[in-house]
């Protein structure tokens, strides 16, 4: 154990110095990943520091109906299964594998902390507290429970987790004025109301409002009483092309199905409608062209309840909602005291300037191509401790935005072509994403005798190359 704590202050409030390899900061879903390949390919000491209580990050705040959209079987760190793999036998996910809700999610979390991380006597765990960088680049951490300030000294690198941090509708004020009188809440409150609304207003166009709107639904909420206001118009992926176990053949079909596409399309637009027109790609209202694509998948079925919610408002952002107007930038419309209007409007993930993954005596965490979120910053952590040089680290691993648009989409996935190539150059990576259930199709062997298997493979050799020059050209 060489996590180590001196004596000797810098003031009343200074406890001691602590010392450790790596600080981690952030206990969310990407510090975690991280920090379970880290310890898991080295024998360094970590220091988590979270001002939550406890890990899990913004799942610990997130409304009591919110689900993973993706399987939980490719969520969460790489040594620790999540779930049961179960397949779902009711509801709207009825023939999918089970995603994890928000109290699964974070006891999975504190069973990764205190039976994985803290046996192996590596680790030391800071809630309830803010990390800070001094103006002589130290570091702190300052207890939210006894204003106790710690010094931290790092001997090898802090680990940013939080640079991406994004923003959600529990912990962050509306977007836009609320008048006094006006009933309004935050996404998860919409599930403790005591008294039921005249109508409700949703306002959002991302996966929040999605939840709340097929929430509301099957609770027994008329369509006809929901209003939506939806300032853009989103793709979703269709669920049925990614699961695990014995939906990895379609899995698989689906990527070539994207790889033929990308080959052949002439715009950007011309991918997703061709991938539109295979089942892989839906959108809610088949009239209007989408604007965003944040990559979150539903099922048909979700997609079918959608659809009942006829009274949807596309006038851009609300500015405020009074009594009884709601406010656009170049117009209003109509509500009422008794509308329960419902914030679904926060930014989910933050897209601030790229900088380097991989510095000198940093890393920020950021992702690197199109995938499941855990997946990448776990590989980040296998980077970290088995490649010694940061140039072919970064060479390795340079970051991207996170998606909004369709063509962040398209420039994802191109990352993802580049980088599975790059990885061939580094076999202890290699190696790891064989064998991680993280990487979807890393079960892709269990299966190669079936049809679908082998028919993509083919799809692959001939589309592949042609794929990636034309998503360039695409993306000029
Ligand atoms: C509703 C919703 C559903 C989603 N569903 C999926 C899904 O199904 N699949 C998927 O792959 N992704 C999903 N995502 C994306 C999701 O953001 C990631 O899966 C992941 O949970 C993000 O983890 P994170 O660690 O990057 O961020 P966070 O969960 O925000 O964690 C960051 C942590 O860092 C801490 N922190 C930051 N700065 C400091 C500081 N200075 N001092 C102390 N602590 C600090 C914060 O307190 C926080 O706990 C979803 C996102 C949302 C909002």
């Amino acid at each position: 154990m060489r996590l180590g704590v001196s004596a000797g202050g810098i003031g009343e409030i200074m406890l001691g110095i602590l010392e450790t390899d790596y600080l981690v900061v952030g206990t969310g879903a990407a510090g975690m990943a991280f920090t379970d390949t880290l310890l898991s390919h080295s024998d360094a000491t970590v220091t988590l520091v979270d001002r939550r209580h406890a890990p899990g990050g913004h799942w610990i705040d997130a409304y009591p109906f919110v689900r993973l959209h993706q399987p939980s079987a490719f969520y969460g760190v790489s040594s620790v299964p999540l779930g049961g793999g179960t397949v779902e036998c009711s509801g709207v996910n009825a023939g999918f594998h089970e995603q994890a809700g928000a109290d699964e999610l974070s006891a999975y979390y504190t069973q990764v902390l205190d039976r994985h991380f803290m046996p192996t006597g590596r680790v030391r765990h800071l809630p309830c507290s803010d990390h800070a960088i001094g103006a002589d680049g130290r570091h702190f951490v300052t207890s939210r429970l006894t204003g106790v300030v710690q010094e931290v000294r790092v001997r090898r690198k802090w680990v940013d987790t939080g640079y991406l941090e994004g923003r959600i509708p529990a912990t962050s004020p509306p977007p836009f004025e609320v008048a006094e009188g006006v009933r309004c809440v935050a996404a998860g409150d919409v599930a403790r109301v005591t008294e039921p609304p005249e109508r409700v207003v949703i306002i959002g166009s991302g996966k929040t409002a999605l939840d709340t709107s097929v929430w509301l639904l099957t609770q027994g909420v008329p369509a006809s009483n929901i209003q939506w206001i939806r300032p853009r118009e989103a793709w979703w992926l269709n669920r049925r092309f990614h699961q695990p176990a014995e939906g990895l053949p379609a899995f698989f079909a689906g990527v070539g199905l994207q790889l033929k596409a990308m080959a052949h399309a002439t715009s950007v637009d011309d991918v997703f409608a061709r991938l539109e027109a295979e089942g892989f790609f839906l959108r809610v209202d088949p009239t209007v062209a989408p604007e965003m694509c944040r990559g979150a998948m539903i099922s048909e079925t979700e997609l079918a309840l959608l659809r009942q919610i006829g009274n949807v408002v596309r006038h851009g952002h609300v500015r405020r909602i009074e009594r009884d107007r709601i406010m656009f930038d170049d117009r209003s419309i109509p509500t009422s005291p008794g509308t329960l209007h419902v914030n679904c409007a926060a930014v989910g993930l933050a897209r601030p300037p790229l900088r380097p993954i991989f510095e000198p005596d940093r890393v920020t965490l950021q992702p690197l191509f199109w995938g499941f979120a855990c997946y990448p910053f776990a590989l980040l952590g296998v980077v970290e401790a088995t490649i010694a040089d940061t140039d072919a680290k970064n060479r390795l691993c340079p970051p991207i935005h996170y998606w909004d648009a369709p063509r962040d989409y398209l420039t994802a996935y191109l990352a993802l072509l580049a980088h599975e190539r790059a990885r061939a150059g580094h076999p202890s990576v290699v190696a790891w994403a064989k064998g991680t259930r993280l990487n979807p199709l890393s079960g892709l062997g269990a299966h190669r005798d079936h049809p679908l298997v082998a028919q993509t493979w083919d799809i692959a050799k001939q589309y592949g190359a042609a794929a990636a020059a034309n998503l360039v050209k695409l993306l000029q």
